[in-house]
């Protein structure tokens, strides 16, 4: 049949109101998205305070309140038309550079979009004049002179009720009003983190949730703001982190490994004090502390980046969250060298919840149960004793191996210490528990050691330094293990096979899917060679091809710590075991394990003095 027969329906150009229906699916996908837009006006508007109300989840009614500049009644039906802006300057050539936006609008269509899909009340004061428009379904009414109730001499309020009324499809994809509660809160804290000058209140359904006032500009003002949306704990269980190179800054704060999350929901990255969701900088992120957790754990981190407009496209989505990096190698390398510079000047600092959560455990029954002791720090001690003045005396290397597991009795070497023992960082060692736990006396305290998580820190820190100077020591294997894996997990490893071997893991084909190991690290002792190679697939399987070979390296690192016989209990003389406490003092990081648990905990005398009721 010919094309001709085919019925050819007309085209249309559609409605202004269908168009803008058609936007608002994806400017205002739900109610948080809806209550974004309308703070971030807000804010370019110059606003020093947001009221934010909702009920039934923001689906009822959202009302955004500020005392910004406000809107002339005459501009009030230009501002809700689709791609009208005040936010964009033509240049002296009557051009507009789309990579020069400094507000957080820029596209003129949010007002547009939420009133095509709601009920909308729009009641601003710029002058002396207040006035208001009603829009219901597209259909605008007003301006007309209405009373500003507002809270500032100037100022805006939004105020949307039945949102997606007129988009019944949507509106089934709801997650129920609580969900959206949640979700709303959360782009205000967002907002809120990234504005600390501005002060914020969010009521829902008649109760105050979330309210902060403004904070005064600098890093202080930033912690203090931070602190106030993610809890006391983050301020006293992060690194600040700042850094600057060719006009890019990255700061903010990075949580210590130990106060680590099982979900990567507190990851609040910025650019130029935007919130964004980016895979490259969560890429970053992941790539900085993946020497420090477990794969299922998650850092909790606010980092903000500012740069050139121009460096940074934000025009990628409608909903703005998405950002594309000109030189995007650039601002990997700055961030990537920011947070493991911020991690290693943590040194062996654990994070404070894990004293107090020790110590909130031992308390006796019907003691007072507010706070008892103020939080454990142990961050002074990289100044207190240099770790460098243990390898340079050559004691740490000396000492080092009369806690190997590994070599022999004769090997070990008692350890020759000119300070007395408990003037160290760690301690004089006075016990071990369980074969487990080593208990050493500070000058003013104790400390309790995971023998365990230590060791695995420190040889995994060994590796990397064996690492970088020419590969890591093997260990053949008397009989050869054979792995069997899928064809093409086999396949992914013997890819590999080169750079595993400078791991000091030789692997080699064996038939169908099978993989023959003929020698490990020599650092680890035994290991559990099937459960490591099944790890190393599955993780080359999922590496995210933003990272770099050397990243990559450092997990496969951590896959081997984790599958080795390190762990096993073992007794230690008084000399191994302050052996292994001088060379943890030595050793960077060995505040945590690979995985982000603690290594040790410390009380202070103080402490323990509280915990028996000897100080109030
Ligand atoms: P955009 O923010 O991308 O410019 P919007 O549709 O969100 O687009 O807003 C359109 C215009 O309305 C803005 O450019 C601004 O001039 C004005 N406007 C919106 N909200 C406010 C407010 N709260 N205070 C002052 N002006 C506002
Ligand atoms: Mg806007």
């Amino acid at each position: 049949m010919p094309d001709s027969a085919l019925p050819r329906p007309e085209i249309l150009r559609l409605p202004p109101d269908v168009i803008n229906r058609i936007a608002a699916g994806e400017v205002v996908e739900r109610p948080a998205a809806a209550v974004k837009e309308l703070v971030e006006n807000a804010i370019d508007a110059g606003a020093r305070r947001i009221i934010v109300t909702l009920e039934g989840g923001g689906l009822a009614r959202l009302c955004v309140e500020d005392d910004g500049c406000g809107l002339a009644p005459e501009e009030l039906r230009l501002a809700l038309e689709r791609h009208a802006t005040s936010k964009l300057k033509p240049d002296e050539t009557g051009g507009i550079d789309l990579l020069n936006i400094s507000s957080l609008g820029f596209r003129g269509e949010a007002l547009a979009s939420i009133a095509a899909v709601s009920r909308m009340r729009l009641l601003s004061r710029a002058g002396r004049d207040a006035a208001e428009l009603v829009i219901e379904g597209g259909r605008i009414e007003g301006p007309k002179p209405a009373a500003f109730t507002g809270q500032g001499a100037t100022g805006t309020q939004v105020d949307v009720r039945d949102l997606f009324f007129a988009t019944p499809a949507r509106l089934k994809f709801m997650k129920g009003e609580r969900a959206e509660t949640l979700g709303v809160a959360d782009a205000v804290k967002r907002l809120a983190m990234a504005h600390p000058g501005v002060a914020f209140t969010l009521t829902s359904d008649g109760r105050e949730s979330f309210r902060v006032s403004a904070e005064l500009p600098g890093e202080e003002g930033r912690l203090n703001r931070l602190g106030a949306v993610l809890g006391r704990n983050f301020q006293d269980n992060c690194i600040a982190i700042d850094a600057e190179r060719d006009g890019v800054r990255l700061s903010g704060f990075a949580g210590l490994p130990t106060y680590s999350r099982g979900n990567a929901q507190m990851q609040y990255l910025f650019v130029n004090g935007r919130p964004v969701k980016d895979r490259l900088m969560t890429g970053v992120v992941r790539a900085a502390y993946q020497d420090f957790l477990a794969r299922d754990r998650h850092p909790v981190v606010a980092l903000f980046l500012e740069l050139d407009p121009e460096q940074v496209d934000v025009n990628v989505h409608p909903a703005k969250t998405e950002v594309r990096f000109r030189d995007a190698a650039s601002i990997r390398g700055l961030m990537i060298g920011a947070l493991r510079h911020g991690l290693a000047g943590a040194g062996h600092r654990a994070s404070t919840t894990v004293a107090a959560f020790a110590l909130g455990r031992a308390r006796p029954e019907g003691a007072p149960t507010g706070p008892l002791f103020a939080p454990v720090m142990a961050s002074r001690w990289g100044q207190r004793v240099a770790p460098s003045s243990f390898s340079q005396s050559g004691v740490s290397d000396r000492v080092s191996p009369t806690y190997d597991a590994g070599l022999p009795p004769s090997a070990r070497v008692e350890p020759v210490m000119e300070a007395p023992e408990n003037a160290f960082p760690l301690g004089a060692a006075r016990a071990q528990l369980h074969e487990t736990y080593i208990i050493a006396q500070t000058e003013d305290g104790i400390v309790i050691v995971d023998q365990h998580a230590a060791h695995e820190r420190i040889v995994y820190e060994r590796m990397k330094t064996e690492m970088q100077n020419g590969g890591v020591q093997r260990q053949p294997l008397l009989i050869p293990d054979i792995v069997t894996l899928t064809e093409e997990e086999a396949g992914r490893l013997l890819q590999h096979a080169d750079q595993l071997a400078a791991f000091g893991l030789e692997i080699e084909a064996f038939g169908r899917g099978a993989i023959c190991v003929r020698a490990t690290p020599s650092l680890f002792g035994e290991m559990d060679t099937a459960g490591l190679l099944q790890d190393l697939a599955d993780d080359f399987a999922e590496y995210d091809a933003g990272l770099s070979l050397s990243e990559k390296f450092e997990e496969v690192m951590g896959n081997m710590a984790c599958r080795s016989s390190v762990r096993a209990g073992r007794r230690l003389t008084a000399a191994e075991m302050n052996a292994l406490l001088r060379d943890m003092e030595a050793t960077p990081f060995s505040g945590q394990c690979n995985h982000g648990r603690p290594t040790y905990v410390e009380l202070k005398r103080a402490d323990i003095e509280r915990l028996f009721g000897r100080r109030g």
